[in-house]
């Protein structure tokens, strides 16, 4: 079994005649509803529903509540390598932009670990550009010997791997994945990744499914949105986390709406996807979702993020660099893509507990 059955018949559907049609009354109805089903969560991405965005904002906030408590948990990203072997025309590590590449030792690894457990973080994600030879399970294994000193919780967002390697890394203390689809039109997919193993669009698809089958204890899964028209992809990528958290009931599912940020190529995005579109993909996937963890990154602008936490958000980063040795030295080399919010942990921490909120930095810890 695979997602990619399911794509195939969600891929038959006339998106933007059902989008259309959607009336009304048609969301005053889903509004009134506890459970939604596939068609509902359609209505609530329909342009129809951009009337209703209060009402959804209110029954989201709730929702959350509901499941999370009041609750915000704070990660940081620790990028090793920008080595990566695909073309993917949105991103600066992309093997065609010309820049000296670096890869961390495991000297600069702890130095780098040491800075951001400083800032009080506990839950970090692992980065790299997509290469098996530099980001290999052998030099990951060798650095999660250092972090797990320093962390409770280390995700992994480098190249999909089978699952006998993903159950390598759970062995060695790797408890989340996350993996980024991109774009699920496969033809769109098939123009912007145009070089190396990421044009393999099932394998991609299919990456969340097997990092849960070898024990992830998260998957988190997203488009980026701005390759595709946002409600298709917003739409599929909530039918794709309902399907993992329906095959893998022990793995906690969470998504993503990273929006295409400035980067080394210049791409532009096709769709321009505005804030009040993100703020609706994202309501309507808390009402279709409502166990999912949420995750807003420092992608957005600290006035625009400050707006979403008690919209239904469970997850920010904070302090991001998106540099390879980026917090012992920022403008080491090349960034992978612009961040939009700056702050330090602690004034993102003020400002959760200035909103009532409790920012949590360990949830979880990791037992190997
Ligand atoms: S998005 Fe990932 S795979 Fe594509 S160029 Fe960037 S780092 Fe490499």
């Amino acid at each position: 079994m695979s997602f990619y059955t399911k794509l195939k018949e969600i891929n038959t559907l006339s998106f933007d005649e059902l989008f259309e049609n959607v009336t009304n009354r048609d969301v005053e109805k889903v509004l009134k509803k506890d459970r939604l089903s596939e068609q509902d969560f359609m209505t609530l991405l329909s342009p129809a529903a951009e009337n209703y965005l209060e009402e959804m904002a209110q029954k989201s906030h709730e929702i959350t509540t509901q499941h999370f408590g009041k609750t915000m948990q704070l990660f940081l990203p620790l990028y090793l390598s920008d080595y990566c072997v695909n073309t993917c025309k949105y991103c600066s590590f992309s093997v065609d932009n010309d820049f000296p590449r670096r890869r961390l030792s495991m000297e600069e690894i702890e130095q780098e670990a040491k800075i951001i457990a400083d800032m009080g973080i506990k839950h970090i994600i692992l980065l790299s550009g997509e290469s098996r030879m530099h980001s290999s399970n052998a030099y990951l294994k060798e650095s999660l010997k250092v972090l797990k000193k320093y962390f409770s919780s280390i995700g992994l967002e480098i190249q999909p791997l089978d699952t006998e390697e993903y159950q390598e890394l759970v062995d060695h203390g790797i408890d989340g994945l996350t993996v980024y689809q991109e774009v699920y039109n496969e033809e769109i997919y098939a123009g912007i990744h145009t070089k190396g193993p990421k044009r393999d669009f099932k394998y991609r698809l299919d990456t969340p499914e097997r990092g849960a089958f070898a024990g992830m204890r998260s998957v988190n899964i997203a488009a980026l949105l701005g390759l595709d028209d946002w409600r298709k992809e917003s739409f599929i990528t909530g039918l794709h986390a309902a399907y993992l958290q329906d095959n893998y009931l022990e793995t906690e599912v969470g998504v993503s709406f990273p929006r295409i940020r400035p980067n080394a190529g210049d791409f532009q995005p096709k769709v321009d996807v505005t804030d009040k579109n993100l703020v609706q993909a994202l309501l309507a996937s808390r009402l279709f979702l409502p166990r999912s963890g949420i995750t807003i990154s420092t992608r957005e602008t600290p006035e625009f993020r400050d707006q979403l936490i008690p919209l239904g958000v469970t997850k920010m980063s904070a302090a991001s660099s998106t540099v390879v040795g980026g917090y012992t030295e920022p403008d080491a080399t090349q960034s992978q893509f612009e961040i939009s919010d700056e702050r330090s942990v602690k004034e993102v921490k003020e400002l959760l507990l200035a909103k009532g909120y409790q920012p949590v930095m360990k949830d979880w810890h990791i037992l190997s």
